[in-house]
C-alpha cells in the first residue's frame, strides 16, 4: 500500500465493540491474566503492553503510520517535538563526542546544544546553511552526529540531503534530520539516506493547532536506544495526543497539497512588492536554492518569508495592521500567522547570530494557512499598505 493509504487505513485492533473509529486508551496500564503473561511481558518475550510510559495501542498506531509516511523502520512518540530532539541527542550522544549542525535550526534545539550538551562533555559546531562547502571540512574524528533542519525556520535555506548523507556514509556518522517544516508527504529524507527523522507534530502533522507531540523514526538500532533512553527519562506521548494526531495524519496529504498551492500563490503575488526587500519560497525560481528544492521536496510547502524594507518599525506595524492572520507563536495550522521572529522565536539569539542566519529585523514569516486564498492575500496586502 502506498504510505498516504496507510496513514489512513492503518489502525489499532478492534475491540469487542467492533468500531470503526479507534477509540481513546486513556489508561496508564494494561491487565495481564496471569503470571507467566505479565513474566514474559516483563522479560520483553511478548510485545504486550505494560504502562504507557513504554508503550499505548493509540500511540502506537500514529507512530505506525509515521514510519510508513517516512519509510522508516521504527520509532517512537514524544510528548513535543523538543523532546524527541532532545532523546535523539541524549541517547546517542556521549562525553567527548562531537555533533556537527548547521546554524539555521530552532531557537530551542540551539539552546540545547549551545547550552546544554557542553554540560554532558558533547561537543558542536555550526556550518553556515547557505554554504555548503563547510559541511565536510568540519567534520573532526571525534564527530558522531550531523543534525540538521531542511527548509530551516524561519530563513527557509534549502539544504541538500543526497549531499550531506554522502558525507556522512563517508565518514560513518549517524544523519539525523528534522523534517517538520517539509512533512513526510513532502520530503523522505530516509530515502535520502537519513538514519534518523525527527518532527514536531505539533506543526503541520497536528495541522489544525491543537496538541503538542513530537516522533522519531529511522533505523531500528538507533531507534531502540531512543526508546530505551525515552522509557526511563519519561519524554512520553499522551494518548489523547496520540489519538488527535493519528486522526490528524489521515488528511495530511490533502492539506498540505492546499497549503503548498496558498502558499505558492502568494509568494507570487508579494514577490514584487515595493514595501518588500527579499522574498524567500522554496519553490520560487528566485529562491538561492531553488534547484535543490525542486529535487528533493514535492512542493514548496507552506511557508513563505519577507523581509521588510522599513526594518523592525515595519516588521511590527505590520503585524499591527492584520485583521484575520494570527499573531501567535505556532506554525502549520488551518489558520494562517504571522511572526516576526527577530523579537520573538529568535529573540536569544546576539545580532550577529541573527544576521548569520539571515534572520534581518525586518523579517516576517508567514504559516499560510486553510483559508480562501482571495483571504489571507487581502488581508497581507491591506496591512502591507500601510506599515
Ligand atoms: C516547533 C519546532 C520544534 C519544536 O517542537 P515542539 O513540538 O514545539 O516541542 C522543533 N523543530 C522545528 C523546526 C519546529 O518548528
Amino acid at each position: 500500500m502506498n504510505p498516504i493509504t496507510k496513514a489512513i487505513r492503518i489502525q489499532t485492533e478492534r475491540t469487542n465493540e467492533m468500531e470503526h473509529s479507534t477509540p481513546l486508551f486513556l489508561t496508564s496500564s494494561f491487565c495481564f491474566d496471569d503470571a507467566e503473561e505479565m513474566r514474559a511481558a516483563f522479560a520483553d518475550e511478548s510485545d504486550d503492553n505494560i504502562y504507557s510510559r513504554f508503550s499505548n495501542p493509540g500511540v502506537k498506531e500514529f507512530t505506525d503510520k509515521m514510519v510508513a509516511l517516512e519509510g522508516a523502520e521504527a520509532g517512537y512518540a514524544t510528548s513535543s517535538g523538543m523532546s524527541a530532539v532532545f532523546a535523539s541527542f541524549m541517547a546517542l550522544l556521549k562525553k567527548g563526542d562531537h555533533l556537527l549542525s548547521c546554524n539555521s535550526i530552532f531557537g530551542s534545539t540551539h539552546t540545547i546544544i549551545k547550552k546544554y550538551l557542553p554540560n554532558y562533555g558533547i561537543e558542536y559546531s555550526y556550518i553556515s546553511a547557505d554554504k555548503p562547502e563547510e559541511w565536510e571540512a568540519a567534520i573532526r574524528p571525534n564527530t558522531k552526529m550531523i543534525y540538521l533542519e531542511t527548509p530551516t525556520n524561519p530563513g527557509l535555506a534549502i539544504i541538500d540531503l543526497e549531499m550531506v548523507s554522502a558525507l556522512a556514509k563517508k565518514y560513518n556518522l549517524i544523519l539525523n534530520v528534522d523534517n517538520c517544516f517539509a512533512t513526510p508527504v513532502n520530503q523522505r529524507p530516509i530515502d535520502l539516506g537519513a538514519h534518523l527523522v525527527v518532527h514536531s507534530a505539533t506543526k503541520w502533522i497536528d495541522g489544525q493547532g491543537r496538541v503538542l507531540g513530537g516522533v522519531v523514526v529511522g533505523k531500528k538500532e538507533l531507534v531502540q536506544d531512543i526508546y530505551l533512553f525515552c522509557r526511563s527519562t519519561g519524554p512520553a506521548m499522551s494518548p489523547f495526543n496520540a489519538w488527535v494526531l493519528s486522526k490528524s495524519l489521515e488528511t495530511l496529504d490533502v492539506r498540505m497539497e492546499r497549503h503548498a498551492k496558498n502558499a505558492l500563490q502568494l509568494a507570487k503575488t508579494l514577490e514584487h512588492h515595493p514595501k518588500i526587500s527579499f522574498l524567500k519560497y522554496p519553490f520560487l525560481p528566485s529562491h538561492p536554492q531553488y534547484e535543490i528544492a525542486i529535487k528533493q521536496m514535492q512542493n514548496g510547502g507552506g511557508i513563505v518569508c519577507f523581509d521588510l524594507k522599513g526594518g523592525l518599525e515595519s516588521g511590527r506595524s505590520f503585524l499591527n495592521n492584520l485583521t484575520m492572520l494570527s499573531l501567535t507563536a505556532n506554525l502549520g495550522d488551518t489558520r494562517s500567522i504571522a511572526s516576526h521572529p527577530a523579537s520573538t522565536t529568535h529573540a536569544k539569539l546576539t545580532d550577529e547570530e541573527r544576521l548569520a542566519t539571515n534572520i534581518t529585523p525586518g523579517l516576517i514569516r508567514i504559516s499560510v494557512g486553510l483559508e480562501h486564498v482571495d483571504d489571507i492575500l487581502a488581508d497581507i496586502l491591506q496591512a502591507l499598505e500601510n506599515c
